[in-house]
């Protein structure tokens, strides 16, 4: 039924029926104006040709009349037979002469002929005696299958005298029976025409409906994103042109959508491997978009997260609101995700999404891991707090020694020279200190070139335990535990002695215990090429907890004691990053109480020892 519906809408048949329906009232109104005229002549014809016959036969009673002006009989005869001769025509049915006292003188019709001289009735025939004019009528026949008759009555007039009236009953049914014919033929033609131009139609409506249903396909094609197809130009009409328009409008738009595609594909990406995190919303706040940075930042799947409000996976829902976004405020943010091993510190900072027509149509926060900045921020605090109270510390002791000896002390001979080896020995530490931190930050800003050159490390190592049992012959014993084969390696020896220098002296100095007692294992893997000096002591050890903390800057772990010691807390810290300038790693074992070992791993190279002439 619907399929009918829809046939019926389309516009093949539309345009067949609009066709037909012309057809019809062009042929309605040719055949009515047609039919018209016709049926005015033929009848006209047919009376003209009737009156004719009555003028003739009106003239002829004239003549019988003069004749037989005193032989009525004789004149009744005549005038029987001159209608006998009319009576046989085939369009005269029959024909009477009444005198003027309605009383019938003849007549055509055998079967009336029992009526001639009886009155006989004729309400018209008596009104044209009476008023001697012409009337006539149409009758139709009730007996003789509605058959219609033309009935005129002519009154014959001599010398102003009525003497009579001829009644003519013709048979014009003869002229409708032939009208009737010619409207058949006329009716068979227009269905006949109807019929071949409702083909032809189909045919025509085809050839113009064809390129639009085709356009209409590739429409409905292009709306389900299937731009590749196209028309067929069949013509070069409007039709035509229309069809090849519309293939450049598909063509366009194919590059249009292959345009955004490719734009969107871009943006896509582009947001998949930003550094940043990104999230965007709809104007509700709902999350629409989330990229693989977010997720990783934020510790979440992107399952879970779509339609979910994106002020509440940020866990900010309770301080600020999308409102604030718009007006501005709280814009930035910044997050602290607690993670298993350390904590992330993420800066979000939102916008707006607003339309051309200001509409908002969503939000959009970028995350930005902050957390090494903030660790560098907060080292960087601690640093100069260190720096501030390292320096503060000396510089107090001085002031109060200083003032001492200004207050007089200094004409006492016993207190004089103990309060200016005091301040001596902590400018000392002061200068120490200042040295320290500017090898620091040299080595921080990379400004120090590291001059390396390949040496025996054996042999180097011997140098610098030597000096120390020089130094410290009394105090304590270094024991060395090297290979027989040398172990060579490409270092700046200045540097890596000072390492050594500050690591054996820690040794040293954190061993309360007598007999102090360092060893010394080196140790080469010609695999990885790498070799692994250890320092052990058997001094106070490092509690578990802190021994990672011992290359910190400023690190120590009873101040008050390595103050007294003369350490800064910057020695290892130093040694850390020249270590690792040679690509190498430095790290610790302790048990507190027991003693600390302290590793030094380092290239090495594969050199054969003949070929090593120092
Ligand atoms: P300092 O100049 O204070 O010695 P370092 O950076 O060399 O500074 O050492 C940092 C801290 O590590 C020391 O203050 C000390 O507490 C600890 N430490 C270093 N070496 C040893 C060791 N061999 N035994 C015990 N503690 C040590």
């Amino acid at each position: 039924m619907k399929n009918l519906f829809r046939s019926i809408q389309s516009l093949q048949i539309k345009l067949v029926v609009i066709y037909v329906l012309l057809i019809i009232v062009g042929m309605q109104i040719i055949g009515v104006y047609f039919t018209n005229v016709l049926e005015r002549d033929l009848t006209g014809n047919f009376k003209t040709n009737i009156e004719t016959q009555i003028d003739l036969i009106e003239t002829r009673i004239e003549e019988l009349n003069e004749e037989y002006v005193d032989d009525r009989t004789g004149f009744q005869n005549e005038v029987q037979k001159l209608f006998y001769d009319y009576g046989n025509r085939s369009d005269i049915d029959e024909i009477r002469f009444v005198n003027p006292d309605s009383v019938l003188i003849a007549t055509s019709k055998l079967s009336n002929e029992s009526s001639v001289n009886s009155i006989i009735k004729g309400p018209k025939t008596k009104e044209s005696l009476d008023t001697g004019l012409s009337n006539d009528e149409i009758f139709v026949s009730v007996e003789d299958d509605s058959k219609r008759m033309w009935i005129v009555n002519s009154p014959v007039i001599v010398e102003d005298r009525v003497i009579g009236a001829i009644y003519v009953a013709s048979n014009i049914e003869s002229v409708y029976q032939q009208l009737e014919k010619i409207n058949n033929t006329f009716i068979i033609a227009t269905i006949l025409s109807l019929f071949i131009t409702s083909i032809l139609g189909i045919f025509v409506a085809r050839t113009i409906t064809k390129p639009i249903i085709n356009m209409r396909n590739q429409a409905l094609l292009m709306s389900e994103g299937n731009y590749t197809s196209r028309v067929q130009i069949y013509s070069d009409d409007e039709i035509g042109q229309l069809a090849e328009s519309f293939n450049i409008l598909s063509k366009r738009v194919q590059e249009a959508q292959a345009n955004t595609e490719s734009e969107k594909n871009r943006l896509d990406s582009v947001i998949t491997h930003m550094s940043d995190g990104i999230i965007a919303s709809d104007r509700r706040g709902r999350i629409r978009l989330i990229n693989d940075m977010a997720l990783g930042l934020l510790n979440l799947k992107a399952e879970e997260l779509q339609g979910k409000d994106m002020l509440e996976i940020l866990n900010l829902q309770n301080d600020i609101t999308t409102e604030d976004i718009v007006e501005g405020n709280e814009i930035s943010h910044l997050l602290v995700i607690n993670n298993k091993d350390d904590d992330t510190m993420i800066r979000v900072n939102f916008s707006t999404i607003v339309k051309d027509t200001g509409f908002i149509n969503g939000y959009i926060a970028v995350l930005h891991d902050v957390t090494e900045q903030e660790r560098i921020d907060a080292e960087r605090r601690e640093f100069v707090a260190n720096v501030s109270h390292e320096l503060r510390t000396p510089l107090t002791s001085m002031k109060s020694y200083i003032e001492a000896l200004q207050d007089g002390a200094w004409q006492d001979d016993e207190i004089a020279p103990k309060f200016l080896k005091v301040t001596h020995e902590e400018t000392e530490r002061m200068s120490r200190l200042v040295e320290d931190l500017l090898q620091l930050s040299r080595l921080d800003g990379e400004v120090e070139e590291i001059n390396k050159e390949i040496v025996n490390f054996n042999m180097f190592l011997d140098r610098i335990i030597e000096r120390f049992e020089m130094t410290h012959k009394e105090e304590v014993q270094l024991v060395k535990n090297f290979p027989d084969t040398a172990i060579f390696t490409e270092i700046a020896v200045d540097k890596m002695g000072q390492v050594l220098d500050n690591v054996i002296s820690n040794a040293i100095k954190y061993q309360q215990r007598e007999p102090k007692r360092v060893e010394f294992y080196l140790q080469q893997n010609s695999y990885y090429n790498r070799l692994t000096l250890r320092i052990k002591d058997y001094g106070l050890g490092i509690p578990n907890s802190k021994v990672d903390r011992i290359f910190e800057r400023f690190y120590r772990i009873d101040k008050a004691r390595t103050r007294k010691m003369g350490g800064t807390g910057l020695g290892l810290a130093i040694s850390k990053e020249i270590v690792e300038a040679h690509d190498g790693k430095i790290w610790a074992n302790s048990i507190e109480g027991e003693g600390t070992t302290i590793f030094i791993n380092l290239p090495s190279e594969v050199i054969n020892e003949d070929d090593w002439d120092v």
